[in-house]
């Protein structure tokens, strides 16, 4: 596995690679687990070559805590991207991906005003800022995300639009650990028994999805919130119930598609997931 710091050695690598192979990107901030693992295979059994990307992006953290005690295990992610057959890691400082201040402001129109975007402001324009920036320094022709991060999909997959950029975007499913909680580099955050207790968000969205139809979309909202706020240990930020585009769905047969997606503290931890309902 070959190993970058700075775009300007990165970006003549790459280009000699492409001349023959497709380019396939992860991008992360890294204390990897299976579920960035996933991406990584997903990308391997599509591209000719493999890149990930490891970079805990301050643009994106709209609470400075949160940032300053993200985990940064980069020996133990480079052990794990080589063992999974990765080709290329990038690991840049913010002075390579943020050689002057980026001031861009991006027009997600509603998509970032609910759910992530209303509790984190922000938020979503850091993520726009960095992957577009990363996007231009790798030039893939396509790129890889985890269906956790579902409202995160739906911007990256407008920037793309709006920048028309030619990298194609694979979702890829939600890696559960054996409780069903969602993968997430924040776990290892987590006391014992907020871990313990964490398995009660997708109990409750997983009771949602056999409920749906059955119960009436708002009842299934209450009752979601009201499982999960039945630990003592985590607290419901928010629980949503949109369309593919984000938009809220209030009647089963307002959309053909229908998710659930919750935000939840555990202590000072904020954990998010979902699940398709329909
Ligand atoms: P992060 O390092 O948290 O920025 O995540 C990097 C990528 O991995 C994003 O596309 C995430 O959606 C994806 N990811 C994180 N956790 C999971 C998971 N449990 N299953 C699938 N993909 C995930």
């Amino acid at each position: 596995m070959e190993k970058y710091v700075k775009v300007s050695e990165l970006k003549p690598r790459l280009s000699e690679l492409r001349k023959d192979r497709t380019v396939g990107f992860v991008p992360t901030m890294g204390a990897l687990h299976q579920g960035h693992l996933s991406l990584v295979e997903r990308c391997r059994s599509m591209c000719g070559v493999t890149v990930a990307s490891i970079f805990v992006n301050p643009a994106q953290f709209n609470d400075r805590e949160d940032y300053r005690r993200y985990p940064r295990t980069l020996e133990c992610d480079l052990e794990i991207l080589e063992n999974a057959g990765c080709d290329i890691v990038f690991a840049p400082t913010e002075e390579e991906v943020y050689p002057e201040r980026d001031n861009r402001v991006f027009d997600f129109g509603t998509l970032d005003k609910v759910m992530e975007g209303k509790f984190r402001p922000g938020h979503f324009n850091g993520v726009a800022q960095v992957v577009s920036r990363l996007f231009d320094i790798v030039n893939p022709d396509k790129s890889f995300f985890g269906q956790k991060d579902f409202q995160q999909v739906c911007i990256i997959k407008s920037m793309v639009k709006q920048l028309n950029l030619t990298t194609g975007i694979v979702v890829c499913p939600t890696v559960r650990e054996q409780d069903g909680l969602a993968m997430s580099s924040r776990n290892m955050l987590l006391s014992e028994i907020q871990r313990k207790e964490a398995a009660g968000i997708s109990r409750a969205l997983f009771h949602a999805k056999q409920q749906a139809g059955v119960m009436t979309v708002t009842e299934l909202r209450d009752e979601t919130i009201r499982r999960i706020n039945l630990s003592p240990e985590l607290k419901v930020e928010y629980v949503e119930t949109v369309d593919a585009a984000m938009q809220t769905v209030s009647e089963w047969d307002d959309a053909e598609e229908i998710f659930a997606c919750v935000a939840v503290h555990a202590g000072e931890i904020r954990l998010i997931d979902n699940v398709q309902l329909k």
